[in-house]
This record gives C-alpha cells, structure tokens and sequence, in this order.
C-alpha cells in the first residue's frame, strides 16, 4: 500500500529512545507532512507523537510503518533547527523527540485519553444486569457518558470489551496552549461606507449607529468583543450588519501581549565611544561575511556593552537575519525588552519560563511565522525558530543559569555557540568577568577576543575596601552582621542622598538553628542540608525541597528542645537594616520576596526610580543592571560562595564580587565597595578588589591545569538516585566496575580517561533519595561522549535491579 511512496519521513519520536525511526506516508497526507510538523506514528503497539525531521527522497519505503496522522497545520520549526537538535540530542545523551519536547512551548504536547461506547450486547446485556450491581453502574456510566474520558482503573472496562459489550477507543487530548482564537468583524469586501449611507438617505435607527460604522470600516478588522465594549449595543449592531451583508464576521488568532511591566527606557546615545565604535566595526564585519563566528566581548562592568548588542542586533536585521539575545535571568531580560522595544518596536517576542502556556505559544509561531527579528529571553531562547538566524548574543555569559539543571541538563551559552555554528551566525558571549573557559578560548584564539577596558567617559571602577570580620583566639565571634566600618558607610551614603546595594548569598532569616547541647544543626528529614529560619512565616524550611516545620521541633540527634540561632540571610539583614535605620526606604529581592509573578520587576522599577534608598539581596542583584545613583555596594560575607564544594568556587566568588562591585558608581559620582569577609587573603578576593581579572585568570588557569579540570579536560558526572541507601551505593559500585571495565578494553586510548568515586554526593540525601556520584574526566570531548554512550546503553545491569536512577550531566556546574 506504501510501496509505491517515493518517500519517507525521519521521525524524532516522544519517546525515551535513542535515534530516529522512518515511516512511509499514506497519499492523503503526503502534502501536509512537512518538516518541523508533529505526526502521529504507531511505535510498539502505541500511539505516539513525533516530529518530522526530514523527508528523505528516492526509498522504496518497503517493510516501514505508515504515519497515522498530521497534528499540525503548519510547522513548529523550521528545517535549520533540526541539525541542532540532532547535536543536543547527541551530545547531552538525550533522546531526541524529547530534547524536541522540552523546547517546544508547553502546552502543545498531546495526551490521549480513552472512551468507550456500548455495542448491541452491550444494552441487551445492561438489561439484564442487577440493580446496583458495579457491572451495571459501569455499563449505565459509560452509556450516560458519551464522548468522555473513561475512569480508570480500566481493568473491567477491557473485560466489558473482551465479551462484546463495548468498544474502547482512543482520543487525543489539547492541553490548554495553542492560538487563541476570536470573533473579528470587517466592512464585506467592495462595500463602500458612503453608498450604504446614502442608500439609507442617511437616516439610522440607533443614535451610535453611524459612529459604529465608522468605527469599523476605519479599523479595517475589530474584535467583536471589543465592539461589544465600545458599545452598549454593540452585539445587536454587529448581527444587524451582518445581516444586512455590509459587515462579516470571521475567526482569527489573536497575540496576547506578554510584555508586562517595562522599566523606563534609557534614551539612545547620541554617538558610541570610540572603544564601542572599534567593537562594533569588527562584529559588523563578522555580520557581513555570513559566516559563522564567535566572539567574546570582555567589557568591564558599565563599558557599554548593551549599545554594542544593539548596534549588532540593527545589523543584523539589515542584512534581512534575526536575533537572539540572551540574558541569565528572567528580570534581566525584562530589562534588556525595555531598552530594545521601544528602539525596534513590534518585531521583538520575549521568551522565558515566566510566560503562561499560551503566551509561550503565541511567540513561538511569531517567530516560525517569521513576523519577528529579536528574540530577547532566558535560556530557553536558544531555541527560538528563527527561520534565517543570524545572530545569537549570550550577556553575562560567565553566569551559571546558562546551565539547566534538569534533564535535558544543556549549557545554553555552550550550546549557542553551536547553534550559531550550524546556522552560520555569528555569537557574541559579552561578560565583563568572562568564564575562565570562553577567556581561554579567547587567548587561544578559538573566539575572537573584543575588549572594553573603559567605563564610559572613563569614569574610574569604584574603589573597594576590604573589612577583616576574623577574631582573635579566644575573643567570642562576632554577631555583627554590619560591621562599623559599613555602618557608618551607609550613614555617610545616606546623607548624602544616595543609593545602597548589599549583597549577601544566602535568603531566610537565621542561617541554622543549632542543638545547645550537642551542636548539631537541624536537618531536613529528607535531604541531608540544615533547615533554614524564615521569619515571615515563623518556620524553618528546606532550601533543596520546600521541606518546613514549626521552631519548636527537637534536635533530631539527641532531642534536646533547646536551640541556638546562628548565622544570618537576607531577611534577617533587611530587619537588622530597618532597626538602624528606621527612616531609610528598604526592599529586599530574593527568590521568597519575589514569589509573585512580576514583584521582582517591580521592585527594580522602584530601586531604578529612587523610591527606594537600600536595596538588600541575593546574586539576583549582582546582574547586569545599571542603576546611576548607586555609589555604595556593601557585601556582607564574601566566604559563603568559597564554600561550595565545586572547582569553580574560586571563579564563582570573583565573578559575584566583581559583578556586585560594579554596580557601583555607574552615573556621575564615584564609587565605593566594602566587601566584609573572613579571608581576605584568598586570591579570588584579591584579584576582586583591585579589578585584576587578569591576575584572577592566571591564578585560576594554573590552578586548573595542575588538576586537569576544564578548560584542560571534559567532565561528566553521574549521579545515581535510589530510595536505599545500600542498593544505590551498591548500584554506583557496579557501574563503575563496568566503567573501568570498558576502558581496560580500550588500552591505548583508555588512558585519556579517569574515573573518579563512586563516592557519595555531597548532599548525601536530596528530596528523599540517597546519591552517589562518579565523575569522569577527559582529555577529548568526542572519547568522553563515546564513553558515556556505552554506559547510557548496558546501564541497565548496574541500576535496574536495584531501583536505582541514573543521571548523566555533561559539564556539569554544581555538583551537589
Ligand atoms: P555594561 O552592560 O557594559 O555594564 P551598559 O551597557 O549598561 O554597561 O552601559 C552603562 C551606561 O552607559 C548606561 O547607562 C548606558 O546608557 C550608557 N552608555 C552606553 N553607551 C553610551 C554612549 N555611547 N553614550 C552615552 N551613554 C552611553
Ligand atoms: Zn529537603
């Protein structure tokens, strides 16, 4: 019956399997089975969706299965994205229809539910049942029910069917998503408004009836809902001229406006410095020739970067290619919108996780629509289906939110770069303290290294001052959180009418409650981390699962009910503020204090107005932000992030430093920082205080070296996840063996390899399950990913019988 095709489809299939699979495609559909369409294929026995990659000419098509259907009326992506997905797919050892998946917009993946409706035998049968009996509700229920998804369990259903009394069917279900879809209204075609008048020697009925005519002949095509609106008998009106056959009414899909709030816009500068004029000749070039190229763009905080972005971005648009502009965070990308929309107008969609479903959508078939050029929005912009992508921006690239910490586990700003590659455009990573990884790719020539080394109008890097908060032996430890020096900094700042950032990297009140007697802090019973005090809600809670309880609870070690408090967050930072200073204005931005859907834009909105004088919070307000009158930035523990167990804990601390540093001093009046810590003398602190990226780098890179860490090698970590503690460590042993095993067997190149652990997590226990890790290094990214391809498919042994999860992270950042 397919025979005779002459060609077939590859299909990324929604399922968790490796590869892609072909199907022949049955005359019907032959027009509308397009690449970037999601079809229905039949996959084991099942109905599943999939995605169409590729129509592959010339195959006989002999011994394949046919598509059942087309979902889409049109494609969700278009043909260059595929090859990308191929790479993710490929180097994240994730299965592709489900890379594809997780990019889409939510809401567009179908669920089938199944009904059923009762044969002849099937009434005859409901007849003769008992009354009451469960077999003659189910039967009553289903006949009572037409059309609706059947209850499970399903089990007596299926015996229902198997003797004849009914038939089970499958349907597909839209989960909410997709266009929103309105009633329009416009003048019929060739209708003239004066003729219709005249016709009616001017006379009409209703008082606003020649305003309502008015109304719509001027738009061209109205919502009949906002007619309705305008006019209190709007609805009438409009049947009325529909039945006159001067107006019609027709369905059309409607953009819902996810813009939101927008921070004022900056005004356009008259003319660009000479250093963002260098810059952007040389990016202007990269444009012009087409081809693919990276740059890396290191420009000290306040350079100018955002005009170079946009100088790029206008190219870009010129030579009739679109844009992505990324930034780390959400509240960033709100920020960036604000500068970019009111230059470039409507053919800008946001796109980020904040967005409902629909909205999602909407930007989505914009862009595959081709109706947009700049794309600006958080990590999951990178997939954005610009049909003719020329141009790909990664700001603050250094900032580990580029990285995804959940399946498929991909580094957006890694990622772009390959992305850029495959579509021949050029990509921008922009940071002023550039990851030690793009900075080495940048002196070794693989990116071509732009630099900014000039605040605008040369305005000096503010000065930082370092306060010493180690004791002497013996002496009792401080409980300050403030110290003199910042108290009186702050005064000073106040006074003067200016504005205060400070910075503290840890959210909730208290930091721990400890035992009196026996010294230990209290625990989440499901994940091996101290509880954290809050005190809006007067509870400690856990920061890995929402884990809370009340304060009164017991020291889970010993039972003692008497508890210390130690330590401090960012709650408790704000409280101590508002004591010292009762008259200043104070917010607070955190992941608690900005909950809500758009109260983190609110409150830059009011930080960036001066309705506020301190603004307290987390590496949420490190970013790129430029606020002019902030002349005092306070860091309360610089240690905090030294303490991570991680080999970038030492760029991590001087990238926070650095970045919170420079929000300082950005307008007119100098500058200052006080940066409180406990080690002044680590060098990443060092290097932070003097603005020395460079000797940071150096430092860093040597450091790096001597541990064969990345830039020097490829890692993976594989984390395994059971509910016993023995069956997961045991699993992790296995593995590892049958790790070892594969490399013995490669004897020349195995060496390029090394495997380190199985040693438990450092959360031992997350949300409940028990974790071990092994983390692999190596010299070549290409031996790494055929390693770990092996050990994706013959893992089964080590983890199934044990009902243990295995989890691959390719680069991983954090490995908790
Ligand atoms: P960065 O992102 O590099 O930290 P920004 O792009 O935020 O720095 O620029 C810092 C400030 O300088 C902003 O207030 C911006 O409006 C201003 N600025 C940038 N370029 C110019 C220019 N050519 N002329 C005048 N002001 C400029
Ligand atoms: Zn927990």
């Amino acid at each position: 019956m397919s025979g005779d095709n002459s060609y077939c489809l590859r299909i990324a299939v929604n399922v968790p399997v490796a590869g892609t699979f072909s199907y022949t495609v049955p005359e019907g559909l032959v027009s509308r089975a397009n690449v970037g369409c999601r079809v229905l294929v039949p996959f084991k026995n099942r109905k599943v969706a999939g995605y169409v990659l590729e129509r592959i000419g010339g195959g006989n098509g002999k011994g394949l299965k046919e598509i059942w259907d087309v979902i889409d009326p049109e494609p969700l992506f278009p043909k260059p994205l595929v090859p990308f997905f191929e790479w993710m797919a490929d180097y994240y050892i994730h299965p592709i229809g489900q890379v594809i998946q997780s990019v889409l917009p939510g809401g567009l993946s179908i669920k089938s539910y199944k009904i059923a409706h009762l044969t002849k035998e099937g009434l005859r049968a409901l007849k003769g049942l008992q009354p009451n009996s469960e077999e003659k509700k189910i039967l009553s229920w289903v006949r009572d029910n037409p059309g609706k998804g059947l209850p499970s369990p399903l089990q007596k259903i299926y015996g229902f069917q198997k003797r004849g009394w009914l038939v089970v069917e499958e349907r597909l279900k839209r989960r909410h998503g997709g266009p929103l879809i309105k009633k329009f209204v416009r003048p019929r075609n060739g209708i003239d408004l004066g003729i219709v008048l005249s016709k009616r020697g001017g006379v009409l009925k209703a008082r606003n009836e020649l305003q309502f005519l008015e109304t719509v002949f001027r738009s061209g095509d109205i919502l009949s809902s906002k007619l309705a609106s305008m006019f209190t008998n709007g609805s009438y009106l409009v049947d009325k001229w529909i039945r006159k056959g001067v107006l019609e009414a027709y369905r059309g899909t409607v953009y819902r406006n996810p813009a939101g709030e927008i921070m004022s816009p900056s005004p356009l500068p008259p003319k660009l410095y000479k250093q963002q004029e260098l810059v952007s000749n040389r990016i202007t070039t990269f444009i012009d020739k087409g081809s693919f190229s990276a740059c890396l763009l290191y420009g000290v905080t306040g350079s100018g970067k955002t005009e170079v972005y946009y100088q790029a971005v206008k190219q870009t648009i010129k030579v009739g290619r679109q844009a992505i502009l990324m930034a780390p965070e959400i509240s960033l990308a709100i920020y960036l919108e604000g500068i970019f929309r009111p230059r470039l107008g409507d053919r800008i969609a946001v796109y980020h996780s904040g967005l409902s479903h629909g909205e999602r959508y909407d930007q989505w078939m914009r862009m595959v629509r081709g109706e947009v050029d700049l794309v600006i929005g958080a990590r999951s912009a990178l997939f954005s289906p610009l049909p003719e992508l020329g141009l790909i921006i990664v700001d603050e690239e250094h900032d580990s939110a580029y990285k995804q910490d959940r399946s498929p586990r991909y580094n957006a700003r890694d990622a772009a770069v390959m992305r850029a590659r495959m579509e021949k455009a050029l990509v921008i990573l922009g940071s002023g303290t550039p990851s030690v990884q793009s900075y080495q790719n940048g002196i070794s020539g693989k990116y071509h290294l732009l630099s900014m080394p000039e605040r605008i109008e040369k305005r000096p890097l503010p000065e930082v001052e370092i306060v010493d908060m180690k004791v002497a032996e013996g002496e009792r430890p401080k409980s300050e959180m403030i110290s003199p020096r910042l108290k009186e900094a702050l005064e000073q700042n106040l006074t003067n009418g200016n504005q205060c950032m400070l910075f503290l990297n840890r959210r909730g009140f208290y930091r721990v409650y400890l035992c009196r007697s026996c010294g230990k802090p209290i625990r989440c019973p499901n994940c091996d981390v101290a509880l954290i005090y809050h005190r809006e809600e007067n509870r400690l809670s856990c920061h890995y699962c929402g884990y809370y309880s009340e304060t009164s609870i017991k020291c889970g070690s010993c039972g003692n009910e008497r508890l210390r408090a130690y330590g401090f967050g960012t709650e408790k930072l704000e409280h101590e503020l508002k004591e010292l200073f009762p008259k200043a204005r104070i917010a607070r931005m955190d992941a608690d204090s900005t909950r809500r859907k758009g109260e983190a834009i609110r409150i830059l909105k009011k930080f960036g107005e001066q309705a506020l004088d301190i603004l307290v919070g987390t590496q949420m307000i490190t970013k790129g932000y430029d606020f002019p009158n902030v002349t005092l930035v306070g860091v309360i523990a610089a240690d905090f992030s030294l303490g991570f167990p991680d080999f970038r804990a030492g760029e991590r601390t001087f990238q926070l430093l650095s970045q919170v540093s420079g929000r300082a001093g950005r307008g007119e009046q100098k500058g200052n920082v006080i940066i409180q810590t406990f080690d002044p003398g680590h060098y990443a602190i060092r290097a932070a205080t003097s603005h020395d990226y460079q000797s940071f780098f150096q430092q860093e890179r040597q450091l790096r070296d001597q541990l064969n860490y990345p830039p020097f090698s490829h890692l993976a970590c594989l984390t395994l996840k059971g509910n016993s503690r023995e069956e997961t460590e045991k699993a992790a042993r296995q593995l590892n063996q049958a790790i070892r095993g594969t490399l013995k067997r490669w004897p020349k190149r195995g060496k390029e390899i090394q495997v380190l652990g199985p040693a438990e997590a450092s959360i031992p226990r997350l949300k409940g399950k028990y974790r071990w890790q092994i983390l692999i290094k190596s010299k070549s990214a290409s031996l790494m990913g055929h390693l770990l391809k092996r050990v994706e498919q013959g893992k089964g042994k080590a983890i199934q019988p044990a009902g243990v999860a295995l989890i691959l992270d390719i680069d991983p950042y954090l490995m908790t």
